[in-house]
């Protein structure tokens, strides 16, 4: 077996990557590439997605940076996927495409060990708190945090695995049957891919949202309606997922589901929701379900965008070089329109067959 730090494969030099460099800033930088781990595979990166996670780290405003857990300068990218460089004894090969699981937990722990790894105390998460994000040319992680890519999964794809498989954990907790009359609450992209995985599993999915456009795309990946918050009938649906990550949206949720029902919350907000009804949740029997994330649903969703249940290319407004990193920040909280999601594309030849990727998809959605 080859030692890591022999590895001839193993990169070394410096790479661009995109940091948030003190609140309210981010910049391209150029950083030294991570040198060899036991255990640790470097990847060439495809694809970042960049989300409200990001704007939030941007702003100083999210938990990680509040407690401390996240200091600047930090390289963002949590979302993505690449080909593996090398990964001497893991048993992962190079060449091999892969998405990257965002938590990494650490194993040995009563959590890890009791199969709840997803809330283990000493998790780290890639992009986020505890590891160099995979907005970079490349990123070094855990071979274990790594799942293989399908040939029938495209790169930009497999870079909105991560937010996906949070979808199918609220879907799953929810026990989702084809009799649920569904309502999705938001239109980013946790809500427009709620509303294509709803349409898959039960008869009625209606969106519900304050982004006219955003609905009307939501109504084309197979919402019989798009409603805006006044439109919709209270007490009208048996699941509701709220991934709005507004406080009016919970609120909004617990209002549309009816009783015995379930609220299944993806979106997460810091905001208090006073308009919350708690005896209507006991007398009425509402479940309300957390929904942390779902670290156990990686292969699963893959094979979602496999068979086209999913599908990333609607969702994705723009695909920009790490070069302009800024402006898909600015993008990202300005300018999106009725699509949510930036890509940061950091393999020049993967962003020139995307274009015709996207050709082809369009002509696919249309
Ligand atoms: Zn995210
Ligand atoms: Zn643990």
């Amino acid at each position: 077996m080859t030692s890591p730090a022999h590895d001839p494969a193993w990169v070394r030099g410096t790479m661009t990557a995109v940091a948030v460099t003190s609140p309210k800033s981010v910049e391209t930088v150029e950083i030294p590439i991570p040198g060899p781990l036991a255990g640790h595979a470097l990847v060439r990166v495809s694809y970042a997605g960049l989300c409200g996670t990001d704007l939030e780290l941007l702003h100083g405003t999210a938990s990680y940076v509040l407690d401390g857990r996240t200091r600047y300068p930090h390289v963002v990218g949590h979302e993505w996927s690449g080909t593996v460089v090398t990964a001497p004894g893991t048993g992962l090969a190079a060449g091999q495409r892969v998405v990257g699981q965002t938590m990494v937990p650490c194993g040995g722990c009563a959590h890890c060990r009791g199969g709840r790894r997803g809330l283990c105390p000493h998790m780290r998460e890639v992009g986020l708190y505890g590891l160099q994000g995979a907005a970079a040319q490349y990123v070094r992680v855990p071979a274990s945090s790594l799942v293989p890519v399908p040939d029938t999964v495209d790169a930009r794809s497999a870079a909105l695995v991560e937010p996906a498989v949070t979808v199918v954990e609220a879907f799953r907790r929810a026990g989702c049957l084809p009799t649920d009359r569904v309502a999705v609450v938001g239109t980013g992209t946790i809500g427009l891919l709620a509303v294509q995985l709803a349409a898959h599993l039960a008869q009625h999915v209606d969106a519900v949202g304050v982004d006219a456009p955003a609905l009307e795309l939501a109504t084309g990946l197979g919402a019989r309606r798009g409603l805006l918050p006044g439109q919709a009938d209270p007490s009208a649906y048996s699941l509701v997922v709220e991934a709005s990550g507004a406080s009016a949206g919970f609120a909004r949720a617990l209002e549309l589901v009816e009783p015995g029902g379930r609220v299944a919350a993806v979106g997460v907000t810091h905001e208090p929701v006073p308009q919350v009804d708690a005896a209507r949740i006991t007398l009425d029997g509402i479940s309300v379900l957390g929904i942390r994330h779902g670290l156990d649903h990686y292969d699963e969703t893959l094979g979602l965008f496999a068979r086209g249940v999913l599908r990333a290319a609607p969702l994705i407004h723009a695909e920009l070089p790490a070069a302009e990193a800024r402006q898909a920040f600015r993008t990202l909280e300005t300018g999106r329109g009725a699509r949510p999601k930036i890509l940061l594309s950091f393999d020049a030849a993967d962003a020139a067959d995307a274009a015709d990727a996207r050709e082809a998809e369009e002509a696919h959605v249309r």
